[in-house]
């Protein structure tokens, strides 16, 4: 369903809309813990030739570890994609164009939502901007209050 034929753009613009869920076998092997299935609403068409524009924003809800404290952390992705498919060598370098084989048939959009959403994803998530991380001596949580470490340097 993100796979459009190139034949269907002759006819002018083609609607993209699916709700592709988070176990499907697309986002597999992606560093990626997805809670929601991931929608996406947009549309590609022709543009000079030889080059196909995708336009589409995509929603989704992912898991990861907060880079501090290592808790569960949910956020919400929402991604604007604007996307150049180009069979042009020399655009091969631009990463925000994604190249073409020789003679195309069709545009797989769905690796273009997984690499996007793979590049939305911040390694270095926080449960929150003040989180306080764990104790580097004992592993406590210092969101819970201090630890028995903390607790003995301020009496030294
Ligand atoms: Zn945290
Ligand atoms: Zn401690």
């Amino acid at each position: 369903m993100l796979r459009v034929d190139l034949r269907e753009l002759r006819h002018g613009p083609v609607e993209v809309q699916a709700d592709v869920a988070a176990s499907d076998a697309m986002f597999e092997g992606l560093d990626l813990d997805l809670v929601a299935p991931v929608e996406v609403d947009g549309m590609v068409q022709a543009a000079d030739s030889g080059e196909y524009l995708f336009r589409a924003q995509v929603g989704t809800r992912a898991r990861s570890s907060c880079r501090r404290c290592l808790t569960d952390v949910e956020h919400d992705i929402e991604l604007d994609l604007n996307v150049l498919f180009s069979s042009d060598p020399d655009a091969a370098d631009d990463p925000s164009i994604y190249p073409l084989p020789v003679n195309p048939t069709h545009l797989d959009l769905g690796s273009v939502v997984r690499e996007e959403l793979a590049l939305a994803v911040s390694p270095f998530a926080l449960c929150r901007e003040d989180c306080a991380g764990l104790c580097p001596e004992c592993g406590a949580d210092l969101n819970a209050g201090p630890c028995k470490c903390t607790v003995a340097a301020e009496h030294n």
